[in-house]
């Protein structure tokens, strides 16, 4: 019998880690990088998250978010002083050209 992701108890894929699927390991490893210092992400991000999540190809998301100036970006942005506009994002992305980052936050 498969065993079940610890998270959303789907049976249907291998686990990936920690007793998680891809797609869930994704999930939280987004929400550790993205934590604002509260345990949370904050409110102007959680979309942002949910459609990394949400990606066809969990595993390009791992692989990237696994990326040094990727996850410089999204520690910077978890505690940016004021909103999240798409300026503050280009200032932070001008070395990560090609990611998917910019088109999963203007989707
Ligand atoms: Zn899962």
């Amino acid at each position: 019998m498969p065993l079940s992701c610890a998270q959303c108890e789907d049976d249907t894929q291998e686990l990936y880690r920690r007793g998680l699927c891809e797609r869930c390991y994704l999930a939280v490893r987004l929400r550790a990088l993205l934590d604002d210092g509260t345990g949370t992400v904050r409110e102007d991000l959680r979309a942002f998250v949910d459609g990394l999540v949400a990606m066809p190809d969990p595993i390009s998301g791992q692989k990237w978010s696994t990326r040094p100036h990727v996850q410089r970006m999204l520690r910077t942005l978890a505690t940016y002083p004021g909103p999240i506009s798409h300026e503050v994002i280009t200032e932070l992305e001008r070395s990560a050209t090609g990611d998917p980052w910019r088109s999963c936050v203007t989707c």
